[in-house]
């Protein structure tokens, strides 16, 4: 008995060892505060400030066994865990309907959370497992204030331009002179010219930038199942701006009779009554572009022969609610993108994203000659082996987003930052969705995924804003390309444009574009 005392003494030194093991800073790691014996059961006061309680139950349990076992063969029969509590910074907002969760008490800008007790089986659920993350990301989400990008300027241009070619604003142009209608909330209808004018600076985007680094089209589907939402993270984490999609219950017409007879006589259609005959909501529209990429891969081995891999996708609409932010074209519902994406080692999806910024510099820097920027604007956290990190300082060649800006003059000098626009970005991911997505390498190496958007609204109001609609003003790339590909009639009725200043700001681009 004695030396059952004793040989348990030793494991709990043992213990205490292995619970700030893997921590620079032992107190950071778990501390055993106190422990009693009596008959079979050996209980222990555990605190820690970033060893989750979980993975410090199974350490204790893992040396007990092994020093007891070897010394003194005693096995250790099961593990539960009493009373825990996890203590948060700030006081943050956590559902009382989650799993494993007894009560939660918010005081003093602080948050306790009463965990239920829970057994050596509930300690290896990945559920529980979540939780504490979810936990620990509200913590440091609250630690961070509400802001939810950092932003720092990476590089800029020069200044280009000593007074602005233009201060108007190309939205209100592009809606009066006609080339665009309102549709409705954030969307419009594109008329030809409109599009030609799209197109004009997307095409070159893909000759110039995309085409040259080997990027090969693909074409993406636009409404995806939720299952990809879930993986991605995005219905986590954007599920507010996100638009949702819903099959009808039946395929049979005369299911809908009630309905459609009362549409034909009322000549209304009634969402609420039009609910009851759709299903749940089992889809989401174009969200990020690149979902399916991920997919794509997903379960698939690529050996080194097959990497990296590197498309793009042009083929149709993104959708998002921005709700009070719609502004002309430059925050719509409905936006079209060029989204490249890409695949491979670490190193390759570095090596692209590199050539890529290089690419996208030249583009804004001397094909379009615009005043820009880029910002490193990695999202507040950074999700590591399971733990989710405050980033303190900026490294290129990790995971994280580089934003593209161009300036706004008709929004207010380039000094003011709510005048320039976030037209395009550049992303590497890490691990973010190779490892959901389960794609994986043939000999174990680690697959990293990359992705950059091109909004078309967005780069041609930018390219408008600065340097207007005259092409004399334009850079000779564009000039050549209007001069190869003349652009198509206005349209004109009797009824539009619908005023005559507009008529007459049509008549003068016409001119423009025309000669
Ligand atoms: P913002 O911060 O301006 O809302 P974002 O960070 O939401 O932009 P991303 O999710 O990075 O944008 O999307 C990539 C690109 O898609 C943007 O750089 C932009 O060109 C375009 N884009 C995003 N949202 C819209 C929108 N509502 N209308 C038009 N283009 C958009
Ligand atoms: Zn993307
Ligand atoms: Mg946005």
């Amino acid at each position: 008995m004695e030396e059952d005392l004793e040989a348990l003494r030793i494991g709990i030194d043992s213990a205490a060892r292995a619970l700030v093991k893997g921590f620079k800073d032992p107190e950071e790691g778990g501390r055993i505060e106190s422990w009693s014996f009596s008959g079979k059961v050996l209980s222990l006061v555990i605190s820690s400030r970033r060893l989750r309680i979980d993975e410090a139950a199974m350490r204790v349990k893992n040396v007990l066994e092994e020093v007891l076992g070897s010394t003194r063969k005693i096995g250790v029969r099961y593990v539960k865990l009493e009373d825990a509590f996890i203590e948060i910074d700030g006081e943050v907002r956590v559902s009382i309907k989650l799993p494993f969760i007894r009560s939660i008490e918010t005081a003093n800008g602080r948050t306790k959370i009463f965990l239920e007790v829970l057994d050596e089986k509930d300690l290896k659920k990945p559920i529980l497992l979540r939780l504490l993350r979810l936990l620990n990301e509200k913590e440091v989400r609250a630690g961070w204030g509400g802001k939810t990008e950092h932003w720092q300027l990476i590089r800029q241009s020069k200044i280009k331009f000593d007074t602005p070619i233009t201060v108007e604003d190309p939205n209100r142009i592009l809606e009066e002179a006609g080339l665009v209608k309102r549709f409705s909330i954030g969307q419009w209808l594109y008329t030809p010219l409109a599009v030609y004018l799209l197109n004009t600076v997307r095409d070159v985007f893909i000759k110039e930038v995309v085409q040259p680094l080997g990027f090969q089209e693909a074409v993406f589907p636009k409404i995806y199942p939720l299952e990809i939402g879930l993986k991605t993270g995005h219905l986590r984490g954007t599920i507010n701006s996100m638009i949702f999609a819903s099959l009808p219950k039946t395929y049979n017409i005369e299911e809908f009779e009630e309905l459609t007879d009362y549409m034909y006589v009322t000549n209304e259609a009634p969402p609420e009554e039009i609910a009851k005959y759709l299903r749940y909501p089992e889809y989401f529209l174009c969200f990020a572009q690149c979902e399916p990429f991920y997919w794509f891969f997903s379960n698939e081995l690529l050996d080194d022969r097959s990497l990296p891999i590197k498309w793009f996708d042009r083929s149709g609409p993104s959708f998002r609610w921005e709700s009070g932010g719609i502004y002309g074209l430059e925050r719509v519902i409905e936006f079209h993108r060029v989204e490249i994406v890409w695949l491979g080692k670490p190193e390759q999806v570095v090596e692209i994203r590199n050539d890529l910024l290089k690419a996208y510099e030249k583009f804004m820097d001397e094909i379009l000659d615009l005043e820009w920027r880029m910002a490193w604007v990695t999202p507040w956290y950074y999700e590591q082996s399971g733990a989710v990190e405050k980033v303190e300082e900026f490294d290129i060649d990790r995971p994280g987003t580089i934003d593209f800006e161009l300036w706004l003059p008709y929004k207010g000098p380039r000094e003011d930052r709510k005048a320039w626009l976030e037209v395009g970005n550049i992303s590497i991911h890490g691990t973010k969705f190779t490892e959901p997505f389960k794609v994986k390498h043939n000999k174990g190496e680690t697959l990293w995924t990359g992705c950059s958007g091109y909004g078309s609204q967005r780069w041609l109001v930018a390219f408008l804003a600065q340097r207007g609609f005259n092409p004399e003003n334009w850079p000779p790339i564009l000039r050549e390309y209007i001069e190869k590909n003349p652009p198509p009639d206005p349209v004109i009725t009797v009824t539009y444009p619908k005023t005559r200043s507009g008529k007459e700001l049509l008549d003068k681009l016409m001119k423009y574009l025309k000669r």
